[in-house]
């Protein structure tokens, strides 16, 4: 719609609203509709002059008969008499416009106020079933860690051989169970951490810490699952780190989910590395490079989120629950510091974090 017809719009809608009002009772009841009344009295003075200019000019006095006499001579002058009538219809519609619009207005803050309830009530309905949700995922967490300790106890405490030789076999069933153990054990202090963040209860101690001692232990940590899966793993950091404020036990947690996804996303005879680089600002930045399967442009953002996964079908043949990435986001935000990835399909992925130097 163009300017003018927009303007023409408006137009035809007063002139439809002055029409409407006329047909309305408020129109002309001075006593409710103040405007009416304001017409009459901004009217009365047409007539009183006009026949006042017509008397002085007829050299007449201003008397009833002489005014009487003017009006009947001079007929146009009803037209003038009926003025204040006119004025006051004129203002009383625009009176009663007005008087709609705001009954109009009145209805919709009436309906956005009832609306702001219903919302704020859905509101507290929705952070109430967040609550719970987030006690039952602490709870659960904390009822599955009880029994899977006893289980990884007992396992190790079988592979000791205090109680009986085990054969070959064994001792690989054993060390399967293990494994698999261990992968529920960090499924589960992820939900944990989860919790802990839904609720503001996740907190770091950051403290003076040396980044090339945990990132020594993060990738002999990884070392056995990188043979597995025949990727390489690369250490390049530079000899003269300095210190950074970090909490050592979460920092080594990003590191290990990072490098872990370079590891379980890459290929056979891959590589994954862990560099750093100085910055003039005060920063250390930490790069985690792999030669893996890379990530859609589209998706960069989203692998942040909490449990997404670029592959989320059935047929995923990845393991994990896209929760790695999140809790490793809120890390580094209590650090103070940002988590960014670079990738390409097909070539690989970079992720990126940075930590303040000690001064
Ligand atoms: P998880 O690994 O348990 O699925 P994460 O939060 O660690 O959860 O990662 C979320 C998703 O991001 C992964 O499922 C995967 O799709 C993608 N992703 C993370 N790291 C990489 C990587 N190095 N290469 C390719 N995709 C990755």
């Amino acid at each position: 719609m163009n300017r003018s017809s927009a303007k023409f719009k408006t137009f035809s809608q007063v002139v439809k609203e002055f029409v409407g009002a006329l047909w309305k009772r408020r129109t002309y009841d001075i006593f409710e509709n103040w405007y009416c009344l304001f017409g009459v009295l901004w009217g009365t003075p047409v007539p009183i002059v006009t026949i006042g200019i017509d008397l002085h000019s007829s050299g007449l006095s201003i008397t009833l008969p002489n005014i009487i006499q003017t009006i009947l001579l001079r007929p146009f002058h009803i037209f003038f008499l009926l003025h204040p009538i006119f004025f006051g219809i004129v203002f009383g519609a625009m009176g009663t416009v007005r008087y709609n619009k705001e009954q109009r207005i009145e209805g919709f803050e009436k309906s956005l106020i009832d609306k702001n309830a219903e919302l704020a009530q859905k509101n507290d309905r929705l952070q109430e079933l967040d609550r719970l949700k987030s006690n039952f995922l602490s709870m659960v967490s904390h009822e599955l860690r009880t029994p899977l300790t006893t289980i990884q106890g007992y396992i190790s405490f079988l592979m000791t051989e205090k109680i009986g030789a085990i054969n070959k076999a064994q001792r690989e069933y054993l060390a399967i169970s293990g494994d698999s153990a261990d992968l529920l054990n960090r499924l589960i202090e992820d939900l944990l951490d989860l919790s802990k963040i839904e609720s503001d209860r996740f907190k770091v101690n950051l403290t003076n810490v040396n980044m090339a001692n945990i990132i020594d232990k993060a990738l002999l940590s990884r070392k056995l699952f990188a043979d597995k899966q025949g990727v390489a793993l690369e250490n390049n950091m530079p000899d003269d780190l300095p210190s950074v404020y970090a909490d050592e036990e979460r920092i080594f947690q990003v590191i290990t989910n990072i490098l872990e996804n370079s590891i379980k996303f890459n290929r056979k005879g891959g590589k994954a590395a862990i560099r750093a680089s100085i910055r003039p600002d005060g920063k250390v930045i930490f790069c985690i490079s792999d030669t893996g399967i890379g990530i859609p442009s589209d998706k960069l953002d989203r692998i942040f989120d909490k449990f997404y996964q670029v592959d989320s079908s059935g047929k995923r043949k990845y393991g994990g629950c896209g929760l790695g990435l999140a809790i490793s986001k809120s890390i580094i935000g209590l650090h103070n510091g940002r988590i960014w990835v670079e990738s390409e399909v097909g070539t690989g992925s970079k992720f990126f974090f940075e930590l303040l130097i000690v001064k």
